[in-house]
């Protein structure tokens, strides 16, 4: 058993799951504070650990995960509707006068 990711983020956990399930990879999901098998804890507000059962499936597991992160760790940047300050993606106020982020396809 070898752990592979943890994250408390409930979606980006189902992506990888979903994709380590189309690449035939062997895994568990763990709750980091139940210390036991999924379903039994509810998955809100907790962090969820995917562990590989065989760690031969590191490398291939682990280029999976570099493609997650690599999406989730760069958002695309955003330019504020009011200062037109340009704004890293994580935030979602600008940074500047505080506005709120405004989407937009320009
Ligand atoms: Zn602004």
């Amino acid at each position: 058993m070898l752990k592979l990711f943890s994250h408390d983020d409930r979606f980006l956990i189902q992506q990888l799951r979903s994709e380590l399930e189309q690449a035939g990879i062997p895994h568990l999901i763990k709750n980091e504070y139940a210390g036991g098998a999924m379903g039994e804890l509810p998955w809100q507000e907790t962090q969820l650990e995917i562990w590989l059962v065989d760690e031969a499936w590191y490398d291939k597991a682990a280029r999976i995960v570099s493609g997650l992160n690599h999406m989730s760790s760069t958002p695309d940047r955003w330019r504020c509707g009011v200062c037109e300050e340009e704004n890293e993606g994580h935030f979602d106020l600008c940074w500047k006068c505080q506005a709120s982020r405004v989407v937009n396809d320009n």
